[in-house]
């Protein structure tokens, strides 16, 4: 069974409400990263085609009390989709009331409005994020049809997704989410082999999930950045001041003995003595790390290591850096995979994980790579092999 898309929709003059994730970094009012928002276009576009009057949501930040809506209104959201779009947007200030019911009631089709942040209703006992079925059951009111294209909050049961889906009688994937199921979905269930799973970042304890469903389901697992520390030392070596997580170390044993030769660990690294760009730095293999040394960088051995083996991968999936890819001189792993992945040209590769995910868009390799998700704990979840909830709702052709 296949997941209803807006393909598969007549929203012929329907007002159809689609959840978009619009929950973009700000600073100061401005956006300092408008992926999710160039993501979401895609959708748009083809239900204006349909001609159909489209109502656009999402949520932005985390809010608890009055104070936390400063900075986080949606209108120069709307303002940017608006000049990307090279069409006006009515943006309504409200989350509910006559004058959010009055818009939604005036739209003609090919009119695109947006209403303002969901997570405004979370300050009145956080009826949005636990999905408070009046506040569901009102926003399902306003529409014909519900669309939902966000996927970075597809792992959450909030009321402006799942909420509206159980109280609306059609609900289909936007085109983002559907390549979010298409390529992450893809490469757990039915990837072309060999699948190679790459996982660096901060911590294990972020990642266990992922480690544990990857070994089931890819050929090889390489693991580098922060985490490829604590499994050293798990493996009895000096670690120096690495990042570490004492109390995973048992897990990390575990994980290694179930992994075999399946998880491949990183052979040397780049050290320095502080947490910073400009200290001496040194290639140390594994059991040469010093008591006063952190470990900043896969080594080059290392990087030659993981390039041979991505040559004849499939598929691939990555999350997390392989180094402090933030500091130049600890940014050679990382860079080294993009541009591995750059000459692959018959693979299928996916990146997930916020951190990384920007890495890649600000180190100038977006088309490089065949689906950046725009998901950081949602693709996370997927990876592991959950069911998210934003996804369940969608309706089966
Ligand atoms: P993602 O968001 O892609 O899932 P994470 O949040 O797990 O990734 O990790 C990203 C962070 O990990 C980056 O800020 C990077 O600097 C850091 N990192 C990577 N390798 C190391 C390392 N060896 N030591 C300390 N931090 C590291
Ligand atoms: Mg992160």
């Amino acid at each position: 069974m296949a997941k209803k898309t807006i393909r598969d929709l007549d929203v012929t003059g329907k007002t159809v409400l689609v959840r978009v994730d619009f929950n973009v970094p700000m600073d100061d009012g401005k956006i300092t990263d408008d992926n999710r928002i160039r993501q979401a276009i895609p959708t748009i576009n083809a239900l204006l085609e349909k001609n159909a009057k489209i109502v656009l949501f999402s949520h932005l930040g985390r809010i608890k009390e009055e104070a936390d809506k400063e900075g986080k209104s949606l209108k120069p959201i709307a303002e940017d989709l608006s000049e990307k779009l090279a069409r006006p947007i009515k943006f309504v200030p409200y989350t509910k009331g006559v004058e959010l019911e009055t818009a939604v009631a005036s739209l003609q089709v090919g009119d695109v409005m947006m209403f303002e942040n969901t997570r405004f209703e979370d300050i009145d006992g956080n009826k949005e994020s636990k999905n408070d079925p009046e506040l569901g059951k009102y926003w399902a009111s306003l529409g014909d049809v519900f669309v939902n294209d966000a996927f970075g909050t597809a792992h959450r049961s909030h009321a402006s997704n799942v909420g509206i889906a159980g109280n609306i009688d059609e609900v289909a994937a936007g085109l983002l989410l559907e390549k979010e199921i298409k390529f992450i979905g893809g490469a757990v269930e039915n990837p072309k082999r060999p699948f190679y799973a790459i996982l660096g970042g901060l911590k294990v304890s972020d990642k266990i999930g992922v480690i544990e469903n990857l070994l089931d389901k890819a050929d090889k697992v390489l693991i580098g950045g922060g985490m490829s520390y604590t499994f050293l030392k798990a493996q009895g070596y000096e670690v120096g001041t690495s990042v570490v997580e004492d109390d995973k170390l048992d897990l990390a044993k575990r994980l290694l003995e179930k992994g075999k030769d399946k998880l491949v660990l990183a052979d040397d690294f780049k050290v320095t003595k502080e947490f910073s760009n400009d200290g001496p730095i040194r290639v140390a293999n594994r059991d040469d790390i010093k008591a006063d040394e952190m470990g900043l960088d896969i080594g080059p051995q290392t990087l030659d290591k993981f390039q041979d083996m991505l040559k004849e991968a499939k598929t691939v999936v990555w999350n997390g850096p392989l180094g402090v890819f933030e500091f130049e001189n600890f940014a050679k792993g990382t860079l080294g995979i993009l541009e591995t992945l750059t000459n692959l040209k018959d693979t299928t590769t996916i990146l997930g994980g916020g951190d990384s995910a920007a890495a890649a868009i600000s180190l100038g390799y977006e088309d490089a790579i065949t689906h950046i998700s725009t998901g950081g704990g949602a693709s996370l979840e997927y990876l592991e092999g959950k069911a998210l909830p934003g996804i369940e709702i969608i309706d089966e052709t």
